[in-house]
């Protein structure tokens, strides 16, 4: 008997209709002889349609009480589900995240699952029965309700493919696999048959939203066997799984961008030890993230430092920067940007190629392109430019590195 995770985004259960097309599929898999525990996200628009709510109460909502909100759009979606199954003859229970103990951390809005009890949900499919869980959601150890982050459903499927050991988790979407960029952004993107872990990773945190990145993580610290495939269009999808080594090696697999970067510059600063962590301490002491950082060479003993933030926190570390100038004395000042995008290329193959970053570089001087900050990994090359840019950029470097499709 073979146990598969199915995980529905939102699109895919974004209408009453699309809700029962979810259960016709997971009809017929149960008919098969397979066991199956589907996990759910809100219908489509529901979580931002709750965060408007909860912005309309308060500016600044407190997290534990978006949390009690938020996570009330996927618990409507495994009760209509449950109930879209009985309607078809298929014996369903549906479970929240705290009742069948998907145990966080108390990091509200960005919880970290600690453990899964997976008792229930073996003895429903030992009763032949599917399970319904509700994604994005869990409970701390004092029984508040948690939410793992925007996009959180696929860490619940991920989470629980490794704790019941299924032989596959599928990630049902919008799309029919991962492509070597959003296809909503360049036409031209390809499907990928095949992605490892690593590269997946990276063109997660880089900001391909196809799937949550700590579903990744998941998925290769725990060997899962994870998929992505269409709600829509039969296919195989997107294997993601450890690089092998008969596996077609391109230079590049894919592009990801990110537009939710903002650019601060301190100009003038002394260069002297210790200054990246004056500037940097107050920042995390706000707890803002830093993605990207330059130092500039001194000059007159004075330095620029730039760093990028998320754009929420463009803001608040705007602030910070204000307060610490008056410790730096009369040169210096603070140069904010919120309209730059960061775009980059993934790909394990660049570990044994040399000169991708400096074709990487000349497409973009060719198309007239600035670069304003530029880091690299073993196997990803990042550029901030300007966001007017972005969609430029990308087309040009997916022809360049040759991932059009014919
Ligand atoms: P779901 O609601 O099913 O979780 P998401 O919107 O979170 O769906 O993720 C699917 C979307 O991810 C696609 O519609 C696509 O626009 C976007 N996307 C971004 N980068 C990629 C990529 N490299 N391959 C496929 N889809 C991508
Ligand atoms: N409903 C949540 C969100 O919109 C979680 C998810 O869809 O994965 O972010
Ligand atoms: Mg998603």
């Amino acid at each position: 008997m073979t146990l598969y995770v199915y995980k529905f985004g939102g699109t895919s259960v974004g209408s009453v209709e699309r809700i029962k097309a979810v259960a016709e599929k997971v009809k017929k898999a149960h008919d098969a002889g397979d066991q199956i525990v589907v996990v759910v996200s809100a219908m489509s628009g529901e979580t931002n349609r709750l965060l408007a709510l909860a912005k309309d109460m308060q500016p600044q909502p407190t997290d534990r009480e978006l949390d009690v909100l938020l996570s009330t759009g996927e618990q409507v979606t495994i009760a209509l589900l449950a109930m879209a199954l009985h309607h078809v003859g298929v014996d369903a229970r549906s479970y929240t995240g705290s009742q069948v103990r998907i145990l966080t951390d108390n990091a509200h809005t960005k919880a970290r699952i600690r453990e899964i009890d997976e008792r229930h949900l073996r003895a429903d499919l030992a009763a032949g029965r599917v399970v319904v869980v509700a994604g994005f959601q869990g409970v701390d150890e004092d029984g508040n309700i948690t939410t793992l982050g925007r996009g959180g459903s696929d860490t619940t499927g991920v989470a629980l493919a490794a704790a019941l050991k299924a032989d596959e988790c599928h990630i049902y979407t919008d799309v029919d696999g991962v492509y070597t960029t959003d296809p909503r952004v360049v036409a031209k993107a390809r499907r990928l048959e095949r992605i490892t872990f690593e590269e997946m990773l990276e063109m997660a945190s880089l900001g391909s939203k196809v799937l949550q990145i700590r579903s990744v993580e998941f998925a290769g610290k725990y060997n899962v066997k994870l998929r992505v495939l269409s709600s829509f269009i039969e296919g195989n999808g997107t294997l993601i799984s450890y690089e092998e080594s008969d596996m077609e090696k391109a230079l590049i697999s894919g592009i990801a961008f990110n537009r939710d970067e903002a650019k601060l510059t301190l100009t003038g600063v002394p260069d002297l030890p210790g200054v990246a962590s004056r500037i940097l301490g107050p920042i995390a002491d706000e707890n803002i993230e830093v993605d990207m950082i330059v130092q500039n060479i001194s000059a007159h003993g004075n330095t620029d430092f730039t760093f990028t933030v998320n754009r929420n926190d463009f803001a608040r570390a705007k602030a910070v920067l204000a307060r610490l100038k008056a410790d730096f004395g009369g040169t210096t000042e603070i140069i904010g940007d919120s309209s730059i995008v960061k775009v980059s290329i993934v790909g394990v193959g660049m570990r044994s190629h040399a000169g991708i970053a400096s074709t990487m570089f000349k497409v973009l001087a060719d198309e007239g392109i600035n670069i304003q900050m530029i880091s690299t990994s073993e196997i990803k090359i990042s550029v901030v430019i300007d966001e007017k840019y972005l969609e430029l950029a990308v087309r040009a470097l997916h022809s360049a590195f040759g991932l059009d499709q014919e």
